[in-house]
């Protein structure tokens, strides 16, 4: 079987190569006598019309005016990511507005992970941008169909029969759209503005949900790379914690994007524990101050990003100093972030202009 869009051999094998269509998908499309397009391809065809927009072009202004005509607005973001894919300007938008936040990729949490928890944690953090009940705050996965009955309850208890949907790139806003909707979609620009949108309908009702495309922040970590490495940057399997106690003086580099340095502290013996939370993607590397430089010269240690021809030497890096206190992450958008078990934790972090560090209280 062909896709219908590039011809390439459909498979649902290993959806890193080309023609991936997931099987569930594949035998739908083939019940409903539906058009099969690879993944990529049904990407392409949205995407054709709904490329992602950076933060900075005129979005802002356009999705203001858009957001005048919507009362309810579905805004995704990613659990592995939150500060991330939590942007406060967004929030700042949607003062007014029922939101039904969207939580997703809880699959990638760590099993141990203890979901209320992590709610309450998510509940503060949001109130104080938003508006929002604690029911509005959905923990899904659309991967694996986590929590969506809810989310279709929430729609279809919406005053006014439409719903915004929004979210920054790769927070996994098309898979949720896939899993809520089994109809064909309509893509238009929405009156008044150039900004386009999908139509679409939420299943046997009249609910029209129109999708926004991306927004590429361009602060988080993956965002300084290559399509091809940011892909590959997504975890695709619950998220690894490696726990390290710290030794002074020695340096972590989290693959070749961002290190630090351990500094000095008091009692030897109650050494700070801290725990990296990031994708199996990312290299976790400790090494000596006398290998730094090597390192940095040659970036043998880790990837991403797998692109051979991505120009170190054009990421300038800034250094922070750093005291993290027991209980606390510093959490780097789009790497993943590192807790602290036994504090405080002092070090020297370097990371690329651009980018930024948070330090909030532990999510797990
Ligand atoms: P969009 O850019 O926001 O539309 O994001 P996509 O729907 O294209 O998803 C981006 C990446 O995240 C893809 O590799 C998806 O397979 C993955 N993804 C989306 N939702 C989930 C989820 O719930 N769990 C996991 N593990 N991966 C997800």
């Amino acid at each position: 079987m062909k896709c219908e869009g590039c011809g390439i051999k459909i498979q649902s094998i290993d959806e890193n190569k080309s023609g991936y269509l997931p099987q569930n998908v594949l035998d739908e499309k083939i019940i409903n006598n539906e058009k099969i397009l690879c993944q990529r391809c049904f990407k392409l065809k949205n995407y054709n019309q709904l490329m992602p927009l950076d933060i900075n072009s005129d979005f802002y202004p356009q999705l203001d005016k858009v957001l005048k005509d919507f009362k309810t607005v579905i805004w995704v973001i990613d659990i592995i990511d939150f500060d991330g894919t939590f942007r406060k300007d967004l929030a700042e938008k949607l003062k007014n507005k029922n939101v039904i936040l969207i939580v997703n990729k809880i699959d990638l949490l760590p099993k141990s992970s203890a979901l209320s928890e992590i709610k309450e944690w998510l509940f503060k953090k949001v109130r104080k941008y938003l508006n929002i009940k604690k029911d509005n705050i959905r923990m899904v996965s659309s991967k694996k169909g986590f929590g969506l009955q809810r989310v279709r309850k929430l729609i279809t208890m919406t005053e006014k029969e439409k719903v915004l949907i929004m979210g920054v790139t790769n927070v996994g806003k098309s898979s949720l759209l896939n899993k809520l909707i089994n109809k064909d979609i309509t893509v238009s620009s929405y009156p008044g503005t150039t900004l386009n949108v999908i139509k679409t309908k939420l299943d046997q009702s009249n609910i029209e949900i129109y999708d926004t495309p991306g927004i590429e922040p361009n602060d988080r970590f993956c965002d300084i790379l290559d399509i091809h490495s940011q892909v590959k940057m997504i975890p695709n399997k619950e998220i690894t914690i490696q726990t390290l106690k710290a030794d002074p003086d020695k340096y972590v580099f989290l693959s070749g994007l961002a290190y630090f340095k351990i500094l000095e502290h008091g009692d030897y013996d109650l050494r700070p524990i801290f725990s990296i939370f990031m994708s199996q993607n990312i290299g976790i590397h400790i090494t000596k101050e006398e290998k730094v430089e090597d390192i940095l010269k040659n970036r043998k240690v880790a990837f991403p990003p797998y692109n051979e021809e991505f120009d170190y030497k054009k990421l300038k890096f800034n250094e922070y100093e750093l005291n993290i206190k027991e209980g606390y992450d510093l959490s780097l958008p789009g790497l993943g972030w590192v807790s602290v078990k036994r504090g405080p934790l002092n070090i020297k972090l370097f990371i690329p202009e651009k980018m930024s560090y948070i330090i909030r209280k532990s999510m797990i």
